[in-house]
């Protein structure tokens, strides 16, 4: 396929010399959700080299409507995210090394992830985890794009370290936290909205345009047809824990995680094991099963099917209870299940 990048050669801020760029660098997306897929789908078929994809859940039906590289068989397999995008992605250019990683992007794991990191790609949809990709990417002088979509609106801003304010300086200006995806659903639309801002400015970077990078905050709504761009320049506070004169990295800081979480728009409790280690799904499952329990497994996960509840568990140990957001109460399902 000689001619695969052709127009995107021609394209003249790219060019041959762009192309070989792309073609050299390693991006690591945290999330293949909704912005993880486009994002994803863009960057696998414009030819980055390298595209590592973490992601801590599997597909669900509800993903369908926006999450653009699943299918109803993922559903029925109960496929990790990670997994799922792996294979279609695959299928669309196999000259990309794609590397999945199914599990939590907790400030331990991007330590070692970040290693020949070019970029990381913000795909997620929770205050926590952007936050540590914030610090991270101070830490060790990376780019990162931030993106968040909420029903018709959407936002990116990419930060550079030494150059741009980050996140946590922003937050003095924009009330960033209260994004989550529970408040008033979502389009597909307003989700390719920040895909196109997000990877866009992926392009340019792995290009080394650097003139063309964006230094604005761009936040839009499709639906009121509203669209702002804001110079963010002065938002770099000299005190900024993040990225200021005393670099302290707080949201680095492992006694900051918390053991477990209700996720973003779902009645879902993340509990996160006290110990990291790789369980032995097999032997879970047929313990389970002996106790009486309805359990379903793939390679990645089992899900058992309780009265109130459905609980999936991970082979990082992970558990997600499935029908509550009372975390006490997800905390001692998942300690009678892992006994
Ligand atoms: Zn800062």
């Amino acid at each position: 396929m000689d001619d695969r990048y052709s127009r995107q050669i021609l394209f003249s801020p790219i060019g041959k010399s762009g192309q070989d760029k792309l073609g050299s660098k390693h991006v690591l997306m945290i999330g293949a959700g909704a912005l993880g897929s486009g994002n994803g789908e863009v960057l696998t078929r414009a030819g980055v080299g390298k595209l590592t994809i973490v992601d801590r859940d599997y597909v669900e039906a509800s993903n369908l409507q926006r999450q653009q590289l699943y299918t109803e068989e993922d559903v029925r397999e109960k496929l990790p995210k990670a997994i799922a995008a792996e294979k279609r992605l695959r299928a669309i250019n196999s000259d990309v090394e794609i590397v999945p990683v199914v599990g939590d992007a907790s400030p331990d794991m991007l330590e070692d992830l970040v290693v020949d990191v070019d970029l990381i790609l913000d795909a997620t949809d929770n205050f926590e985890t952007r936050m540590a990709i914030n610090d991270i990417s101070q830490k060790y002088k990376i780019p990162w794009i931030y993106g968040a979509c909420v029903g018709s609106f959407g936002m990116s801003f990419t930060i550079i370290p030494g150059k741009t304010p980050c996140l946590n300086c922003l937050l003095k200006r924009i009330p960033i936290q209260g994004m989550t995806c529970d408040t008033g659903g979502i389009i597909g639309p307003a989700v390719q909205m920040v895909i196109a801002h997000q990877s866009a400015e992926v392009l340019k970077i792995l290009v080394e345009d650097w003139e063309a990078v964006r230094d604005s905050f761009a936040s839009f709504d499709l639906w009121r047809n509203q669209y702002t761009s804001m110079k963010m320049g002065k938002a770099k506070d000299p005190g900024c824990l993040s990225c200021g004169d005393l670099q302290e990295y707080p949201y680095l800081d492992k006694e900051n995680l918390s053991r477990s979480t209700v996720l973003c728009g779902r009645d879902t409790v993340q509990i996160r094991p006290p110990r990291q280690s790789e369980l032995n799904l097999g032997d879970l499952a047929s313990r389970l099963v002996k106790l009486g329990y309805v359990v379903k497994a793939n390679p990645y996960l089992l899900s058992v099917e309780m009265d109130e509840q459905r609980v999936v568990i991970f082979k990082d140990g992970r558990g997600l209870v499935h029908g509550t957001k009372d975390m006490s109460q997800a905390r001692s399902i998942y300690q009678r299940l892992l006994g």
